[in-house]
């Protein structure tokens, strides 16, 4: 069959094909330690299933409005306004099927082919991805160069992405560098599509969201959701927050695309949004503990070196000293000490050098983990 030429422009997440490479070792009998993925490790707290029970007992179980559930839209309003002290109303919330689908709707909505794009460099791979496959001119920043971005955005830039807390670095933008995005984003009049995903995951000082400087909220879109801060990621529940105009374009491709978002997992969104939030603070407590544990770890290892970020699950750990590429430490790590991580390159080409390693995993593994990559990287190390 002849695919489509667009199709060769689209890339894909190498998470999923190193879990599946490794899940393929797990069946011939060798055990893994999943660093790999990007997934809170916890289940769901309870009365977020339960209302989701209770929904489908009720008979939600059919098809919705496309924008999503107006009590949902209305509970999301309210949260997104307290949490970044900003007025947001209902009509302005898009809800879909996990986060990831507002990425490819904003930039599938706002990028003409030539277009220019702003984005982080090592940063989350569908952000190139999708710019690419619409024809869009990728222009990736080398991480916290704000030189290089002031340099970069021009009247050509027709879309600038931040991402903080950051995958795969853990990095946080502070509240001055926002505020230099801000002035170039207000200058050129450029939208800025700022992913908050990992909001919750903050180990050190206040969260900041880009709406916080004056004249923003008009240009932002906020990507935000329920799979990290309320371990729901197979549930495939999130949203954005955009100008009621952009709005529109985003529910009709939410219309041409998956109709809605399903209804029972929205009535549960509600339940997250309104219910105890100790299971969140729980939860980003032990991931504290993780990543202390694993930061420790990896400095002991030879050839390694890692800072402590200060948020999200990821570390980031500087393997330049192995004088490997990083993909190919990451593939011994796999096959010789049954570890799987990702090489920097995954997430760009300024990722080179680097590991990703997600701690969304239980400090004995972690611990395994560690113990089980010394001997890898000594080898590495000394060859
Ligand atoms: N943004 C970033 C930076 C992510 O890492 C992820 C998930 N790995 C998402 C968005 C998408 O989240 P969801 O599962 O809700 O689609």
């Amino acid at each position: 069959m002849n695919v489509a030429e667009r199709m060769s422009r689209l890339g894909t997440e190498s998470a999923f094909e190193v879990l599946a490479r490794a899940r393929a070792l797990e069946r011939q009998g060798k055990e893994i330690v999943h660093l790999e993925i990007g997934e809170p490790d916890f289940d769901t707290p309870a009365h977020i299933r339960e209302a989701a029970k209770r929904a489908l007992d009720g008979g939600a179980t059919h098809y919705g409005p496309a924008a999503g559930l107006p009590e949902l839209r209305e509970a999301i309003a309210k949260d997104v306004g307290a949490t970044r002290n900003i007025p947001v109303t209902p009509e302005e919330i898009v809800v879909t099927p996990g986060a990831k689908p507002i990425m490819y709707f904003v930039i599938t909505a706002l990028v003409n082919p030539g277009d220019e794009v702003i984005y982080p460099n090592p940063g989350f791979p569908i952000y190139e991805s999708v710019i690419n496959f619409v024809g869009g001119v990728p222009v990736p920043i080398p991480l916290r160069d704000l030189d290089v971005f002031e340099r970069s955005a021009s009247s050509r830039t027709k879309l600038i992405i931040i991402n903080s807390p950051q995958n795969p670095t853990g990095g946080v933008l502070e509240p001055d560098q926002l505020g230099r995005i801000a002035e170039i984003a207000k200058r050129y009049r450029i939208p800025v599509l700022a992913d908050e995903i990992y909001k919750s995951f903050l180990y050190e000082g206040e969260f900041a969201s880009i709406t916080r400087f004056p004249g923003m909220k008009d240009l932002v879109i906020i990507l935000d959701g329920f799979s990290k801060s309320y371990a729901m990621t197979g549930w495939r529940l999130g949203y954005g927050v955009m100008p009621e105009v952009l709005a529109e374009h985003v529910t009709r491709l939410m219309v041409n695309s998956n109709s809605c978002t399903a209804s029972f997992t929205q009535l549960a969104g509600i339940a997250a949004l309104q219910g105890d939030q100790t299971p969140v603070a729980k939860m980003v407590a032990e991931f504290r503990r993780r990543r202390d544990l694993i930061v420790e770890g990896l400095n002991r290892l030879p050839g390694v070196s890692c800072r402590s970020p200060r948020g999200a699950f990821y570390v980031f750990p500087n393997v330049k000293a192995l004088r490997r590429p990083s993909v190919e430490v990451a593939e011994a790590l796999l096959k010789e000490a049954g570890v799987a991580a990702l090489g920097g390159t995954a997430f760009g080409q300024y990722g080179e050098g680097y590991l990703r390693l997600s701690y969304a995993n239980s400090e004995a593994n972690l611990r395994k983990a560690l113990e089980r990559m010394r001997s890898v990287c000594a080898r590495l190390a000394s060859g």
